[in-house]
């Protein structure tokens, strides 16, 4: 008789490369009551970043972080780390959204955007295992070299003359896959790791002076006298507890030991706080940096966003031979013309991360660890990367999870304020928020500090994205545009759906 065994879920912190090679112990949770300035919810890069500029700004205002997980837990520890000086997902899609100013507007302001980004992580020594690769577009067929070129002309329009278009031999110089017609280099893209990236954010935010409760989520808040109170209840068991990941070799015998470290950690600090325990704190203003989650917490901006899961494998470390198969030479990171595209990169000891951008909505806008895995993206990222690199077709992927995007229609983040202003939130990356999230940053310090900024006049700022449809519609309307875009990349032309949402501003084909 075969007996089958249902394999446990892998825990996140396991199954993510990224988060499983972090090794520290998590900041206390908090407990009773206390009193601050500002709170912000989420200690992922927007939450980070609005911390540093906080700061920066007032350097005595007293600010607390409050995050469920550990510091990254959401889609700023799970990303590809691809880091650019996009703002929007095009420069075409920012012209349909804002016009043709605004855009090129934008379009300065991401290089600039960059640069003072890369500059901080110089002055304070942040070691993120930054590479300055660039970034490579790459187009499987004869319609995405137009479209290449299309890009390569719009950008030049807004002013952007540092993109270079290269035919398939150049293309395939830069790394070896007999599937490439051509390719778009922008030199400005970089690669990180992004959970080292967040840790050297939070050490810079905590010498200032900000204050992180971790593995604390926030489950109420309510207007109080001149503030918000906010209630918690301390998260039980230490993120990455448990090693159920099946690795091999070294990288199993290193997550075993992460793992224990982090057991005895989480024995440490349960020892002392019991799970459940509640806290309570009471602030001037509450910052939203909670993305994907924000629904959960203040509902009422539901409409404005869509939680959609992304997924990714990481292959074991590659040999010598196999790197020089691939020829990736200046070990750039690369994504493809489709709508729904393939993006990937090296990692610092030469692994490849190999991700889709074809999300998965989860119905009623769920967003938790039962979301984490889906097999179904696994076996069909496996496929796509044998295609692409059928020599490399034994390559073994001991890493594979997903991770939450927030995305809006109009592919942007939308900023705002509730309750008079002691509510402020900036959310809606759309997947590309690893540069945006430092412009948040400054957006939403401005906002709360109340000081002036030529950045609160940007029209993502004024204007809220199109909202999307209420459930049980939404699910409806993201399968039906599923269908249309599935259509588009293969070959087709947008279809009378993805031309009515184009009339409407919201643009998902262009
Ligand atoms: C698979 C994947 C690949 C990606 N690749 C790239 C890429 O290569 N380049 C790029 O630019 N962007 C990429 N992105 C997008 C990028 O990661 C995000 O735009 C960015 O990390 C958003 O940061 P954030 O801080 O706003 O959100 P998050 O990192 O999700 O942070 C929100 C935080 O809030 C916390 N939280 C939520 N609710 C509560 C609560 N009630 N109480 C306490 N804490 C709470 C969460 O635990 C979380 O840590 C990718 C995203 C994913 C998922």
């Amino acid at each position: 008789m075969v007996s089958t065994v249902t394999p446990r879920p892998r825990p996140i912190e396991n199954a993510c490369f990224w988060l499983a090679e972090r090794r520290r112990k998590t900041d206390p949770p908090l407990i009773g009551r206390r009193e601050a300035d500002i709170v912000i919810i989420g200690a992922g890069f927007t939450g980070l970043w609005t911390a540093t500029f906080l700061k920066m700004l007032d350097p005595i205002r007293e600010i607390v972080v409050l995050e469920q997980g550990i510091a990254a837990y959401g889609a700023s520890g799970r990303n590809a780390g691809m880091l650019g000086e996009a703002i929007d997902h095009s420069h075409q899609l920012a012209i349909t959204h804002f016009g043709r100013a605004e855009a090129a507007r934008l379009a300065r302001l991401g290089v600039e955007n960059l640069g003072n980004l890369l500059r901080f992580l110089e002055e304070r020594r942040i070691d993120c295992d930054l590479e300055r690769t660039g970034q490579l577009h790459v187009a499987l067929t004869p319609s995405q070299v137009e479209e290449l070129r299309e890009a390569q002309g719009v950008a030049q329009e807004l002013g952007l003359s540092h993109y270079r278009l290269l035919d398939a031999a150049a293309t395939r110089a830069e790394l070896d896959c007999a599937r490439y017609q051509a390719g778009l280099f922008n030199p400005h893209g970089c690669i990180v790791n992004p959970v080292k990236l967040a840790e050297g954010l939070k050490r810079e935010a905590v010498q200032a002076g900000t204050v992180f409760h971790e593995r604390t989520r926030v489950t109420a808040m309510e207007r109080s006298n001149g503030g918000v109170r906010l209630r918690t209840a301390h998260l039980p068991g230490a993120a990455g507890t448990e090693s159920r990941m099946e690795a091999t070799g070294v990288a199993a015998e290193r997550l075993q030991a992460a793992a224990s470290r982090l057991k005895a950690a989480a024995a440490r600090a349960q020892a002392a706080v019991a799970p459940g325990t509640e806290g309570e704190i009471v602030a001037r203003r509450v910052i939203l940096a909670t993305n994907a989650y924000t629904h959960q917490i203040f509902p009422r901006l539901q409409s404005r966003f869509i939680p959609l899961y992304d997924y990714i494998l990481v292959s074991e470390p590659l040999s010598d031979e196999q790197m020089s198969h691939l020829g990736w030479r200046r070990r750039c990171s690369v994504a493809d013309m489709r709508t729904f595209f393939k993006y990937y990169r090296l990692t610092r000891d030469n692994r490849i991360l190999w991700g889709t951008s074809e999300a998965a909505y989860y119905k009623g806008n769920r967003v938790d660890a039962s979301c984490d895995h889906s097999e179904r993206h696994y076996a069909e990222l496996r496929d796509s990367f044998r295609r692409h690199f059928p020599a490399l077709a034994d390559l073994e992927f001991p890493y594979a999870w997903g991770g939450p995007i927030c995305s809006t229609t109009r592919f942007t983040p939308f900023f705002g304020a509730a309750e008079d202003g002691r509510i402020l939130y900036g959310l809606g990356y759309t997947g590309h928020g690893l540069g945006t999230t430092h412009l948040a940053g400054q957006i939403l310090a401005h906002m709360a500090l109340e000081r002036p900024s030529p950045l609160l006049v940007l029209a993502l700022v004024r204007r809220k994205p199109f909202p999307y449809p209420p459930e049980p519609l939404r699910s409806l309307a993201v399968r039906a545009v599923t269908r249309a875009l599935r259509r588009v990349d293969t070959g087709r032309r947008p279809g009378l759906l993805l031309r009515c949402l184009d009339a409407m501003g919201i643009g998902l084909s262009s």
